[in-house]
């Protein structure tokens, strides 16, 4: 039996700062050792368990680590615990999700939307210019897409000055962290299973978590669809990546439990030994692609030149599936999500009342930079907002000194510059102590956390086959930086426990 100071030490783990400060309930000396002795002993656990369970990533240290499987794994970095959510705003998440998904499906069949909403934007940013204009060329070819696959991923942080759970951002191409996310929730229910007890925490309110087995399957339904055999999954990637074993968790996934081969390309692979026949279909190595399953080509970093554009544009030019397709694509631009916040837009898209009012409750404050006042407020003020470029990938939004300077300079030079960002509302979440292992390391800090909730959307022609919220990823970063990518370095995987 453990004593109740000792419980409360451990629990103290991932309290909110608060609670954390309260003072009266800091266990003694002695337990605390103890405590600090098992949480060495979980942290080890854990490390273990993540070598044994594939829940690994290239080491930055090795540099054949991005290149060659198996050389050079290091564990993910993760949280030891779940981070405490509310169960509502879990529930609330879940159900934004095949909403979220439908809402995509719509947008992307409004080309003329799109191009008139990036319309600004892509006089300024060359990247969103370039993939505006595969768009055209598709639009102007009254290219159909009769099969079309998303595999999304909407972001929320619970926003503590409104006590509400507000939209980040929503991902459409190459959502990262299916594999290993689903492996996070299965490590913190092993660790709960053996520690729970002493930390009075109970595994079971850890939400069960397939999001890797679940886009797996959607890429093999998807797959199914396109009708051919010997047909393959073409996974593209960038040459480098020490994010690879997320990825070939699907590809495990496909192989084993649907029999689907699934082939990794770059788009300059692509370029040079893919081609398109006569009747759409795309061929690459040799081998007919019924699924491109992008996990690159979201960055201008992933078209050094002008081989991946031909390869990016050869893609969308086939009769393959596209997950994405260059108008989902564009759709999840944070120009879009801003376009889309405002007063009346959503009705273009969303019939159903209830989910037009469960969708805008999640929008945090979203502007265009051509709004004066905003911009004036955003100066005198930059704490309460964020600037954002059309980029992905993190590390690319601007804060606080960096943000009002940026405003200033943008708006002096009075031409087009400042369409090339939104701005939008900052949102503080509650920070917590939490124990943080990275690269074998056991640490305190105070974190903040993000939700992802995955989704996958499948349809073919009329028929909607798969319309479902898929597991979820937890990223947890120190309170004090401001950008969240685990890949980036910023964040740890996590999970939750429901409070
Ligand atoms: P990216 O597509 O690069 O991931 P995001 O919009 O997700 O861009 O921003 C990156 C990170 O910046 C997020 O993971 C989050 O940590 C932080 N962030 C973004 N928007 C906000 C916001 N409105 N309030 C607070 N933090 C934010
Ligand atoms: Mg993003
Ligand atoms: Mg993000």
């Amino acid at each position: 039996a453990v004593r109740p100071s000792l419980r409360r030490s451990f629990v103290s783990l991932r309290a909110t700062s608060t609670e954390a400060a309260a003072g009266p309930d800091v266990a003694p000396t002695g337990d605390a050792g103890k405590a600090a002795a098992v949480r060495a002993e979980m942290a080890e656990a854990a490390a273990v368990w993540c070598a044994l369970h594939g829940l690994v990533v290239g080491d930055r240290a090795d540099p054949r680590s991005g290149t060659v499987p198996g050389v050079g794994l290091v564990h993910a970095p993760f949280s030891l615990l779940p981070a405490r959510f509310p169960s509502s705003f879990w529930k609330q998440a879940c159900e934004l999700a095949p909403i979220f998904n439908e809402l995509v499906d719509r947008v992307s069949l409004d080309g003329e939307f799109l191009q008139s909403s990036l319309s600004r934007t892509r006089q300024v940013d060359d990247f969103t210019a370039r993939l505006l204009e595969i768009h055209a060329k598709m639009m102007a070819v009254n290219k159909k897409e009769d099969i079309r696959l998303g595999l999304h991923r909407s972001d929320y942080m619970l926003d503590s000055e409104t006590n509400s759970l507000l939209q980040i951002e929503l991902n459409t191409i190459s959502t990262s962290f299916p594999g290993l996310g689903s492996l996070v929730s299965k490590l913190h229910r092993s660790l709960l299973n053996r520690y729970g007890e002493v930390l009075g925490l109970d595994s079971e309110r850890i939400p069960p978590n397939w999001a890797a087995s679940q886009f797996a399957e959607a890429l093999y339904k998807a797959w199914a669809e396109y009708h051919h055999d010997s047909a393959v999954v073409m996974m593209v990637v960038q040459p480098e990546e020490r994010n690879m074993y997320d990825q070939y968790w699907l590809v495990n996934h496909l192989k084993e439990s649907h029999g689907v081969t699934a082939i990794r390309k770059t788009l300059a692979q692509v370029e040079a030994e893919g081609q398109v026949l006569p009747d759409g279909t795309l061929v690459v190595d040799g081998r007919r692609v019924a699924v491109v399953y992008f996990r690159a080509g979201y960055a201008p970093n992933d078209y050094p030149s002008e081989v991946e554009w031909s390869g990016r544009l050869l893609i969308e030019e086939s009769s393959a599936i596209k997950c994405p397709s260059i108008s989902y694509h564009l759709v999840g631009t944070k120009k879009i999500q801003q376009e889309l916040a405002k007063p009346n837009v959503l009705e273009r898209f969303v019939d159903n009342k209830t989910h037009i009012a469960k969708l805008r409750k999640c929008f945090a404050g979203l502007w265009s930079l051509d709004n004066d006042e905003i911009v004036k407020s955003a100066i005198e003020k930059p704490d309460l907002f964020v600037l954002k470029p059309q980029r992905e990938g993190g590390g690319n939004n601007l804060y606080g000194h960096d943000l009002r300077e940026t405003l200033i300079r943008l708006q002096k030079e009075q031409g087009e510059a400042l369409a090339a960002y939104i701005l939008m509302q900052r949102i503080f979440p509650r920070a917590s102590l939490t124990q943080l292992v990275q690269g074998g390391v056991c640490f305190e800090d105070l974190t903040i956390s993000e939700l992802g909730i995955f989704g996958a959307y499948l349809r073919n022609k009329d028929n909607i086959v798969i319309n479902d919220q898929c597991g979820y990823l937890m990223r947890t970063k120190v309170s004090s930086s401001n950008e969240g990518g685990v890949a980036a370095g910023f964040a740890v995987l996590d999970s939750i426990i429901l409070t």
